[in-house]
Protein backbone atom coordinates (compact mmCIF):
# COMPACT_ATOMS: atom_id res chain seq x y z
CA UNK A 1 0.00 0.00 0.00
CA UNK A 2 0.79 3.46 -0.58
CA UNK A 3 0.00 7.08 0.09
CA UNK A 4 -1.83 9.01 -2.76
CA UNK A 5 -1.69 12.15 -3.54
CA UNK A 6 -3.89 12.69 -6.13
CA UNK A 7 -6.84 14.65 -5.48
CA UNK A 8 -9.88 13.37 -7.34
CA UNK A 9 -9.80 10.14 -5.30
CA UNK A 10 -11.87 9.14 -2.37
CA UNK A 11 -12.04 7.25 0.23
CA UNK A 12 -14.10 3.56 -0.75
CA UNK A 13 -15.57 3.25 2.98
CA UNK A 14 -16.85 6.73 4.12
CA UNK A 15 -16.58 8.43 0.26
CA UNK A 16 -14.69 11.00 1.49
CA UNK A 17 -12.85 13.04 -0.90
CA UNK A 18 -8.96 13.87 -1.27
CA UNK A 19 -9.62 17.34 0.11
CA UNK A 20 -11.37 16.60 3.36
CA UNK A 21 -9.38 13.42 4.50
CA UNK A 22 -5.84 14.28 5.53
CA UNK A 23 -4.58 10.71 4.19
CA UNK A 24 -5.97 8.71 1.82
CA UNK A 25 -4.24 4.99 1.52
CA UNK A 26 -4.48 3.10 -1.90
CA UNK A 27 -5.20 -0.08 -1.96
CA UNK A 28 -5.47 -3.17 -5.02
CA UNK A 29 -9.59 -2.13 -5.41
CA UNK A 30 -9.93 1.28 -3.39
CA UNK A 31 -8.72 3.74 -1.20
CA UNK A 32 -9.65 4.07 2.59
CA UNK A 33 -8.91 7.36 4.75
CA UNK A 34 -7.40 7.97 8.28
CA UNK A 35 -10.40 8.43 10.31
CA UNK A 36 -11.80 5.15 9.03
CA UNK A 37 -7.86 3.55 9.42
CA UNK A 38 -8.66 4.77 13.46
CA UNK A 39 -12.17 3.10 13.21
CA UNK A 40 -11.64 -0.39 12.05
CA UNK A 41 -8.76 -0.78 14.14
CA UNK A 42 -11.01 0.12 16.97
CA UNK A 43 -13.06 -2.74 15.87
CA UNK A 44 -10.41 -5.30 15.40
CA UNK A 45 -8.85 -4.65 18.81
CA UNK A 46 -12.69 -5.07 20.32
CA UNK A 47 -12.80 -8.31 18.56
CA UNK A 48 -9.69 -10.08 18.91
CA UNK A 49 -7.95 -8.42 22.39
CA UNK A 50 -9.82 -7.89 25.56
CA UNK A 51 -9.37 -4.80 27.34
CA UNK A 52 -7.11 -3.93 24.59
CA UNK A 53 -4.12 -6.36 26.50
CA UNK A 54 -5.35 -10.24 26.11
CA UNK A 55 -6.02 -11.96 22.83
CA UNK A 56 -9.14 -13.73 22.92
CA UNK A 57 -8.52 -17.48 22.04
CA UNK A 58 -8.83 -18.39 18.73
CA UNK A 59 -10.04 -21.24 17.24
CA UNK A 60 -8.01 -23.83 16.35
CA UNK A 61 -8.94 -26.74 13.59
CA UNK A 62 -6.35 -29.03 14.83
CA UNK A 63 -7.56 -32.10 16.99
CA UNK A 64 -5.45 -34.70 19.07
CA UNK A 65 -6.39 -38.03 18.97
CA UNK A 66 -8.97 -39.01 21.87
CA UNK A 67 -6.68 -41.78 23.96
CA UNK A 68 -3.71 -42.58 23.14
CA UNK A 69 -0.53 -44.54 25.21
CA UNK A 70 3.29 -44.46 24.49
CA UNK A 71 3.12 -47.52 22.77
CA UNK A 72 0.71 -46.87 20.25
CA UNK A 73 3.03 -43.88 19.32
CA UNK A 74 5.59 -45.68 18.90
CA UNK A 75 3.97 -48.58 17.01
CA UNK A 76 3.37 -45.75 14.61
CA UNK A 77 6.42 -44.73 14.37
CA UNK A 78 7.36 -48.40 13.35
CA UNK A 79 5.53 -47.92 10.34
CA UNK A 80 7.35 -45.31 8.92
CA UNK A 81 11.28 -45.39 10.83
CA UNK A 82 13.20 -48.69 11.27
CA UNK A 83 15.26 -49.17 13.54
CA UNK A 84 16.18 -46.36 16.36
CA UNK A 85 14.29 -47.97 19.11
CA UNK A 86 15.69 -46.18 21.66
CA UNK A 87 14.94 -42.23 19.65
CA UNK A 88 11.21 -44.05 19.35
CA UNK A 89 10.66 -44.55 22.88
CA UNK A 90 12.06 -41.41 24.11
CA UNK A 91 9.76 -39.49 21.48
CA UNK A 92 7.12 -41.14 22.38
CA UNK A 93 7.55 -40.76 25.73
CA UNK A 94 8.10 -36.95 25.50
CA UNK A 95 5.21 -36.40 23.18
CA UNK A 96 3.00 -38.46 25.10
CA UNK A 97 3.70 -35.94 28.23
CA UNK A 98 3.34 -32.86 26.37
CA UNK A 99 0.22 -34.22 24.50
CA UNK A 100 -1.07 -34.23 28.40
CA UNK A 101 0.35 -30.74 28.57
CA UNK A 102 -2.24 -29.77 26.00
CA UNK A 103 -4.76 -31.28 28.11
CA UNK A 104 -4.54 -29.90 31.32
CA UNK A 105 -6.24 -27.53 32.64
CA UNK A 106 -5.28 -24.23 33.35
CA UNK A 107 -5.02 -23.48 37.18
CA UNK A 108 -3.94 -26.82 37.95
CA UNK A 109 -1.18 -26.39 41.01
CA UNK A 110 1.30 -28.42 39.38
CA UNK A 111 2.19 -27.42 36.19
CA UNK A 112 3.95 -30.15 33.91
CA UNK A 113 7.19 -28.83 32.31
CA UNK A 114 7.68 -29.04 28.60
CA UNK A 115 10.08 -32.14 27.52
CA UNK A 116 11.71 -30.17 24.49
CA UNK A 117 13.77 -33.09 22.52
CA UNK A 118 17.04 -33.40 21.15
CA UNK A 119 18.10 -36.07 18.75
CA UNK A 120 22.13 -36.79 18.35
CA UNK A 121 22.73 -38.83 15.02
CA UNK A 122 24.49 -38.90 12.01
CA UNK A 123 22.90 -37.62 8.80
CA UNK A 124 20.13 -39.64 7.18
CA UNK A 125 19.49 -41.81 10.25
CA UNK A 126 16.02 -40.70 10.44
CA UNK A 127 15.90 -37.12 13.20
CA UNK A 128 13.79 -35.31 10.31
CA UNK A 129 11.79 -38.28 9.79
CA UNK A 130 10.78 -38.70 13.08
CA UNK A 131 10.10 -35.70 14.22
CA UNK A 132 7.71 -34.94 11.05
CA UNK A 133 6.07 -38.72 11.74
CA UNK A 134 5.20 -37.55 15.21
CA UNK A 135 3.81 -34.01 13.99
CA UNK A 136 1.65 -35.68 11.50
CA UNK A 137 0.29 -38.42 13.46
CA UNK A 138 -0.56 -35.51 16.30
CA UNK A 139 -2.25 -33.56 13.34
CA UNK A 140 -0.45 -30.55 14.55
CA UNK A 141 1.23 -27.35 12.77
CA UNK A 142 5.22 -28.87 11.55
CA UNK A 143 8.18 -26.32 10.08
CA UNK A 144 11.46 -27.42 9.82
CA UNK A 145 14.20 -25.03 10.50
CA UNK A 146 18.10 -24.99 9.96
CA UNK A 147 20.02 -23.74 13.07
CA UNK A 148 22.80 -22.68 10.89
CA UNK A 149 21.23 -19.40 9.34
CA UNK A 150 20.29 -18.12 12.43
CA UNK A 151 22.43 -15.35 13.60
CA UNK A 152 22.53 -12.75 17.20
CA UNK A 153 20.01 -9.57 16.39
CA UNK A 154 22.55 -6.96 14.59
CA UNK A 155 24.31 -9.74 12.73
CA UNK A 156 23.16 -10.69 9.06
CA UNK A 157 21.05 -13.71 8.46
CA UNK A 158 17.74 -14.35 10.50
CA UNK A 159 16.99 -13.52 14.18
CA UNK A 160 15.81 -16.53 15.88
CA UNK A 161 12.59 -15.52 16.14
CA UNK A 162 11.83 -16.35 12.58
CA UNK A 163 12.19 -19.62 13.73
CA UNK A 164 8.42 -19.34 14.18
CA UNK A 165 7.34 -17.65 11.24
CA UNK A 166 7.70 -20.82 9.27
CA UNK A 167 5.41 -22.42 11.63
CA UNK A 168 2.72 -19.56 11.29
CA UNK A 169 2.91 -20.07 7.95
CA UNK A 170 2.28 -24.11 7.35
CA UNK A 171 -0.92 -23.23 9.71
CA UNK A 172 -1.87 -20.16 7.84
CA UNK A 173 -1.05 -17.84 10.36
CA UNK A 174 -3.91 -19.29 12.98
CA UNK A 175 -1.77 -18.15 15.77
CA UNK A 176 -3.65 -21.11 17.78
CA UNK A 177 -2.79 -23.71 16.04
CA UNK A 178 0.69 -22.51 15.64
CA UNK A 179 0.61 -22.24 19.52
CA UNK A 180 0.74 -26.03 19.64
CA UNK A 181 2.76 -27.05 16.77
CA UNK A 182 6.05 -29.21 16.56
CA UNK A 183 9.00 -26.96 15.10
CA UNK A 184 12.07 -29.39 13.98
CA UNK A 185 15.37 -27.11 14.71
CA UNK A 186 18.21 -28.89 12.33
CA UNK A 187 21.82 -28.92 12.92
CA UNK A 188 22.07 -27.28 16.18
CA UNK A 189 25.49 -28.95 16.69
CA UNK A 190 26.37 -26.32 14.25
CA UNK A 191 26.00 -23.27 16.68
CA UNK A 192 27.85 -24.57 19.52
CA UNK A 193 30.73 -23.13 20.85
CA UNK A 194 34.09 -23.36 18.82
CA UNK A 195 37.14 -24.71 21.12
CA UNK A 196 36.90 -26.01 24.57
CA UNK A 197 37.99 -22.72 26.13
CA UNK A 198 34.31 -20.63 26.33
CA UNK A 199 36.30 -17.38 27.76
CA UNK A 200 38.55 -16.54 24.70
CA UNK A 201 35.89 -18.20 22.04
CA UNK A 202 33.18 -15.90 22.08
CA UNK A 203 32.20 -15.94 18.58
CA UNK A 204 29.04 -14.29 17.31
CA UNK A 205 27.13 -17.29 15.41
CA UNK A 206 27.52 -20.04 18.45
CA UNK A 207 27.12 -18.72 21.73
CA UNK A 208 24.64 -15.64 20.94
CA UNK A 209 22.40 -17.78 18.96
CA UNK A 210 22.10 -20.39 21.68
CA UNK A 211 21.50 -17.27 24.37
CA UNK A 212 18.69 -16.08 21.96
CA UNK A 213 17.02 -19.67 22.13
CA UNK A 214 16.56 -20.13 24.84
CA UNK A 215 13.83 -17.87 26.35
CA UNK A 216 11.48 -19.39 23.06
CA UNK A 217 11.95 -22.59 24.00
CA UNK A 218 11.31 -22.68 27.38
CA UNK A 219 8.25 -20.55 26.99
CA UNK A 220 7.24 -17.08 26.74
CA UNK A 221 5.73 -14.52 24.03
CA UNK A 222 7.50 -13.74 21.14
CA UNK A 223 7.33 -11.27 18.99
CA UNK A 224 7.40 -12.92 15.54
CA UNK A 225 7.63 -11.18 11.80
CA UNK A 226 5.13 -12.89 9.85
CA UNK A 227 7.13 -13.44 6.81
CA UNK A 228 10.18 -13.88 8.48
CA UNK A 229 14.13 -12.63 7.99
CA UNK A 230 14.93 -8.85 7.61
CA UNK A 231 13.59 -8.15 4.08
CA UNK A 232 10.35 -6.95 5.33
CA UNK A 233 11.23 -4.12 7.97
CA UNK A 234 7.70 -2.67 8.24
CA UNK A 235 6.12 -5.98 8.82
CA UNK A 236 3.25 -6.20 12.21
CA UNK A 237 5.04 -8.27 14.40
CA UNK A 238 2.81 -11.04 15.11
CA UNK A 239 2.39 -12.15 19.26
CA UNK A 240 3.22 -16.24 19.92
CA UNK A 241 3.61 -18.00 23.18
CA UNK A 242 5.68 -20.83 22.55
CA UNK A 243 4.99 -22.19 26.23
CA UNK A 244 2.78 -25.21 24.29
CA UNK A 245 5.21 -25.49 21.31
CA UNK A 246 7.56 -28.89 21.40
CA UNK A 247 11.00 -27.95 20.18
CA UNK A 248 13.31 -30.92 18.38
CA UNK A 249 16.09 -30.53 17.99
CA UNK A 250 18.62 -32.69 15.81
CA UNK A 251 22.47 -32.86 14.99
CA UNK A 252 25.14 -34.73 13.99
CA UNK A 253 27.40 -33.70 16.36
CA UNK A 254 30.98 -35.00 14.47
CA UNK A 255 33.16 -36.32 16.72
CA UNK A 256 31.14 -36.77 19.97
CA UNK A 257 32.10 -40.33 20.30
CA UNK A 258 35.61 -39.51 20.98
CA UNK A 259 33.59 -37.31 23.80
CA UNK A 260 31.71 -39.43 25.51
CA UNK A 261 34.98 -42.25 25.32
CA UNK A 262 37.42 -39.91 27.03
CA UNK A 263 34.52 -39.45 29.53
CA UNK A 264 33.64 -42.95 30.17
CA UNK A 265 37.30 -43.69 30.79
CA UNK A 266 38.05 -41.52 32.94
CA UNK A 267 34.86 -42.69 34.72
CA UNK A 268 35.86 -45.95 34.70
CA UNK A 269 38.90 -45.61 36.01
CA UNK A 270 37.00 -43.93 38.87
CA UNK A 271 35.49 -46.92 39.46
CA UNK A 272 38.33 -49.15 39.61
CA UNK A 273 37.99 -52.43 37.58
CA UNK A 274 34.94 -54.79 36.29
CA UNK A 275 32.98 -52.00 34.20
CA UNK A 276 35.49 -52.10 31.73
CA UNK A 277 34.16 -54.80 29.82
CA UNK A 278 30.23 -54.16 29.66
CA UNK A 279 31.27 -50.95 27.02
CA UNK A 280 29.78 -51.43 23.68
CA UNK A 281 32.58 -49.19 22.36
CA UNK A 282 31.68 -50.26 18.63
CA UNK A 283 28.24 -47.86 19.64
CA UNK A 284 29.24 -45.09 22.42
CA UNK A 285 26.73 -42.53 21.31
CA UNK A 286 24.02 -44.84 23.68
CA UNK A 287 26.32 -43.41 26.24
CA UNK A 288 25.69 -40.15 25.87
CA UNK A 289 24.68 -37.52 28.35
CA UNK A 290 24.04 -33.47 28.58
CA UNK A 291 28.07 -33.12 30.24
CA UNK A 292 28.85 -34.56 26.94
CA UNK A 293 26.91 -31.82 25.23
CA UNK A 294 28.09 -29.42 27.02
CA UNK A 295 32.18 -30.22 26.47
CA UNK A 296 30.71 -30.25 22.66
CA UNK A 297 30.20 -26.52 23.08
CA UNK A 298 26.02 -25.85 24.15
CA UNK A 299 25.48 -24.05 27.08
CA UNK A 300 24.43 -25.38 30.49
CA UNK A 301 21.05 -23.19 29.61
CA UNK A 302 20.43 -24.52 26.56
CA UNK A 303 20.80 -28.46 27.74
CA UNK A 304 18.62 -27.33 30.40
CA UNK A 305 15.71 -26.32 28.06
CA UNK A 306 16.12 -29.92 25.81
CA UNK A 307 15.73 -32.31 28.50
CA UNK A 308 15.11 -35.32 26.22
CA UNK A 309 18.13 -36.22 25.27
CA UNK A 310 18.49 -39.04 22.89
CA UNK A 311 20.68 -40.87 20.08
CA UNK A 312 20.33 -42.73 16.23
CA UNK A 313 22.19 -45.20 15.33
CA UNK A 314 24.43 -44.99 12.35
CA UNK A 315 22.32 -47.66 9.60
CA UNK A 316 23.71 -50.72 8.98
CA UNK A 317 23.40 -52.81 5.39
CA UNK A 318 20.61 -54.69 7.09
CA UNK A 319 18.85 -51.13 8.57
CA UNK A 320 19.01 -49.89 4.90
CA UNK A 321 17.60 -52.58 3.49
CA UNK A 322 14.89 -52.75 5.24
CA UNK A 323 14.24 -48.90 4.98
CA UNK A 324 14.21 -49.44 1.02
CA UNK A 325 11.63 -51.97 1.70
CA UNK A 326 9.45 -52.66 4.66
CA UNK A 327 7.81 -49.18 5.72
CA UNK A 328 4.25 -47.91 4.57
CA UNK A 329 5.81 -45.19 2.12
CA UNK A 330 9.11 -46.75 1.28
CA UNK A 331 11.18 -46.36 -2.24
CA UNK A 332 10.50 -49.92 -3.45
CA UNK A 333 6.96 -49.38 -2.80
CA UNK A 334 6.61 -46.06 -4.33
CA UNK A 335 8.42 -47.30 -7.51
CA UNK A 336 6.22 -50.15 -7.68
CA UNK A 337 3.11 -47.72 -7.58
CA UNK A 338 4.93 -45.68 -10.55
CA UNK A 339 4.94 -48.27 -12.22
CA UNK A 340 1.48 -49.81 -11.44
CA UNK A 341 0.08 -46.62 -12.96
CA UNK A 342 1.31 -47.37 -16.20
CA UNK A 343 -0.25 -51.30 -15.70
CA UNK A 344 3.88 -52.35 -15.18
CA UNK A 345 4.96 -54.68 -12.33
CA UNK A 346 7.81 -54.17 -10.88
CA UNK A 347 10.01 -56.15 -8.95
CA UNK A 348 13.67 -56.07 -7.23
CA UNK A 349 15.64 -59.03 -6.86
CA UNK A 350 17.23 -59.43 -3.12
CA UNK A 351 20.70 -58.80 -4.84
CA UNK A 352 18.99 -56.10 -6.03
CA UNK A 353 18.46 -54.27 -2.91
CA UNK A 354 21.65 -55.89 -1.76
CA UNK A 355 23.46 -53.99 -4.34
CA UNK A 356 21.68 -50.54 -3.34
CA UNK A 357 22.07 -50.51 0.38
CA UNK A 358 26.06 -51.54 -0.45
CA UNK A 359 26.05 -48.72 -2.50
CA UNK A 360 24.35 -46.30 0.07
CA UNK A 361 26.84 -47.46 2.49
CA UNK A 362 29.97 -46.81 0.48
CA UNK A 363 28.39 -43.45 0.02
CA UNK A 364 28.36 -42.90 3.66
CA UNK A 365 25.34 -40.41 3.83
CA UNK A 366 22.79 -43.12 5.62
CA UNK A 367 19.29 -43.51 3.70
CA UNK A 368 19.91 -40.14 1.75
CA UNK A 369 21.93 -41.94 -0.16
CA UNK A 370 19.30 -44.50 -0.96
CA UNK A 371 17.11 -42.61 -3.23
CA UNK A 372 19.80 -40.56 -5.34
CA UNK A 373 21.03 -44.39 -6.06
CA UNK A 374 17.67 -45.22 -6.96
CA UNK A 375 16.99 -42.62 -9.16
CA UNK A 376 20.00 -43.38 -11.13
CA UNK A 377 19.14 -46.72 -11.45
CA UNK A 378 15.23 -46.46 -12.52
CA UNK A 379 15.50 -43.07 -14.53
CA UNK A 380 15.99 -45.12 -17.83
CA UNK A 381 13.34 -47.25 -17.37
CA UNK A 382 10.92 -44.63 -16.40
CA UNK A 383 11.41 -42.72 -19.34
CA UNK A 384 11.86 -45.82 -21.60
CA UNK A 385 8.89 -48.03 -20.64
CA UNK A 386 5.72 -45.25 -20.27
CA UNK A 387 6.28 -45.27 -24.84
CA UNK A 388 6.63 -49.46 -25.11
CA UNK A 389 3.13 -51.11 -24.93
CA UNK A 390 3.85 -54.73 -24.50
CA UNK A 391 5.19 -54.42 -21.45
CA UNK A 392 3.94 -55.86 -18.60
CA UNK A 393 6.94 -56.63 -15.91
CA UNK A 394 9.97 -55.32 -14.93
CA UNK A 395 12.61 -56.59 -13.02
CA UNK A 396 15.31 -54.34 -11.65
CA UNK A 397 18.22 -57.16 -11.00
CA UNK A 398 21.74 -55.97 -9.25
CA UNK A 399 23.45 -56.35 -13.00
CA UNK A 400 20.72 -54.23 -14.28
CA UNK A 401 21.71 -51.73 -10.98
CA UNK A 402 25.09 -51.91 -11.34
CA UNK A 403 25.43 -51.26 -14.93
CA UNK A 404 22.85 -48.47 -14.92
CA UNK A 405 24.77 -46.79 -12.04
CA UNK A 406 27.96 -46.59 -13.42
CA UNK A 407 26.51 -44.93 -16.18
CA UNK A 408 24.98 -42.64 -14.21
CA UNK A 409 26.38 -39.37 -12.95
CA UNK A 410 26.14 -40.53 -9.28
CA UNK A 411 28.10 -43.44 -10.82
CA UNK A 412 30.97 -41.61 -12.60
CA UNK A 413 31.24 -39.15 -9.75
CA UNK A 414 32.29 -41.59 -7.10
CA UNK A 415 34.45 -43.32 -9.65
CA UNK A 416 36.24 -40.02 -10.17
P1 LIG B 1 18.38 -36.79 9.23
O1 LIG B 1 18.77 -37.72 10.34
O2 LIG B 1 19.59 -36.23 8.55
O3 LIG B 1 17.38 -35.77 9.66
P2 LIG B 1 16.23 -37.73 7.58
O4 LIG B 1 15.24 -38.10 8.63
O5 LIG B 1 15.98 -36.46 6.85
O6 LIG B 1 17.70 -37.72 8.15
O7 LIG B 1 16.36 -38.93 6.55
C1 LIG B 1 16.49 -38.75 5.17
C2 LIG B 1 15.62 -39.75 4.44
O8 LIG B 1 16.15 -41.05 4.67
C3 LIG B 1 14.20 -39.79 4.97
O9 LIG B 1 13.34 -39.08 4.15
C4 LIG B 1 13.82 -41.24 4.94
O10 LIG B 1 13.27 -41.57 3.69
C5 LIG B 1 15.12 -41.97 5.03
N1 LIG B 1 15.40 -42.50 6.38
C6 LIG B 1 16.42 -42.11 7.19
N2 LIG B 1 16.44 -42.84 8.31
C7 LIG B 1 15.41 -43.70 8.23
C8 LIG B 1 14.92 -44.72 9.10
N3 LIG B 1 15.49 -45.00 10.28
N4 LIG B 1 13.83 -45.41 8.68
C9 LIG B 1 13.24 -45.15 7.50
N5 LIG B 1 13.68 -44.22 6.63
C10 LIG B 1 14.75 -43.49 6.98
Amino acid sequence: MRKNKQSNYRCSFCGRDKSEALILIAGIEGHICEVCVEQATEIVEEELYDGGKKRKEQKSDFRLPEQITPQQIKEHLDQYVIGQDDAKKYLSVAVYNHYKRLRQHLGDEIEIEKSNVLFVGQTGTGKTLLAKTIAKFLNVPFAIVDATVFTEAGYVGEDVESILSRLLQVCDYNVAAAERGIVYIDEIDKIARKGDNPSITRDVSGEGVQQAMLKMLEGTDVNVPPQGGRKHPEQKLVKVNTQNILFICGGAFDGIEKIIARRINTQVIGFGHGQREEIDREHLLQYINHRDLKSYGLIPELIGRLPVLTYLEPLDQESLKSILTEPKNSLVKQYSKLFELEGIELNFTDDAIDFIATKALEYNLGARGLRSICEAIMTDAMFELPSQNNVSTFVVSSEYAADKLSNSKLGKLKAA
